[in-house]
């Protein structure tokens, strides 16, 4: 590994666990698109996906323009991020709306970590006179906070009032007909976590 030696090396070294990060997402956006029920998040998420190709294409742009090769450099944050959100997928929902927030959940988490790390490498690209790999950067970032915005508007028009109606519709249900007496609790323990991602909100 290179050693760190000055404000252009940091700049490279950022690009590439950016690159590693973007890179990431290319694989990992379409199993959340699968698991996605709402129409609403999957075409979200889908042109999110093609942004971050485009993203993957501008990193390698400025590395260029950097006189660098393109070069990923593993990023343990997210890494993880994308872990933790798989996890999250593949636990057992009783409704499709519950695994709907949880996705969003994991995907804006994802957004937030991408836009501290552009806003870090833009502002030494700035710092460093880079106005053209800033600007590059810049594209970037505002798609990251426009998937981020998109993600919430979501959640808040249909995802989570989704949530909140199908706990509703479960207690009709049980109100009227009272033969599912298993079914109670645990619509119960859903709604609780669906009303609280929405206060979250
Ligand atoms: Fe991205
Ligand atoms: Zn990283
Ligand atoms: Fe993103």
């Amino acid at each position: 590994m290179q050693k760190i030696d000055s404000l252009d090396t940091l700049l490279v070294e950022q690009l590439r666990d950016i690159y590693d990060s973007e890179r990431r997402l290319t694989k990992a956006i379409p199993k959340m698109v699968k698991a996605a029920t709402a129409e609403e998040l999957s075409s979200t998420l889908e042109s999110h996906l093609a942004e971050t190709e485009e993203q993957c294409a501008r990193l390698e742009r400025a590395f260029g323009m950097l006189g660098e090769p393109a070069r990923a450099r593993t990023c343990a944050g997210m890494r993880g991020i994308i872990e933790e959100g798989e996890e999250h997928m593949a636990e057992d929902y009783e409704f499709d709306t519950l695994r709907d927030a949880a996705i969003i959940g994991a995907a804006q988490r994802a957004e937030h970590y991408e836009i501290a790390a552009y806003g870090t490498a833009i502002a030494h690209a700035r710092l460093l006179g880079r106005e053209d790999v800033a600007d590059l950067l810049d594209q970037s970032l505002a798609e990251e906070k426009n998937a981020d915005e998109k993600l919430t508007e979501v959640a808040e028009n249909c995802v989570n009032v989704e949530a909140m109606s199908a706990r509703s519709a479960e207690d009709d249900d049980e109100a009227e007909s009272g033969d599912r007496p298993g079914r109670s609790a645990r619509a119960n323990g859903n709604g609780a976590r669906a009303r609280s991602t929405r206060s979250r909100r």
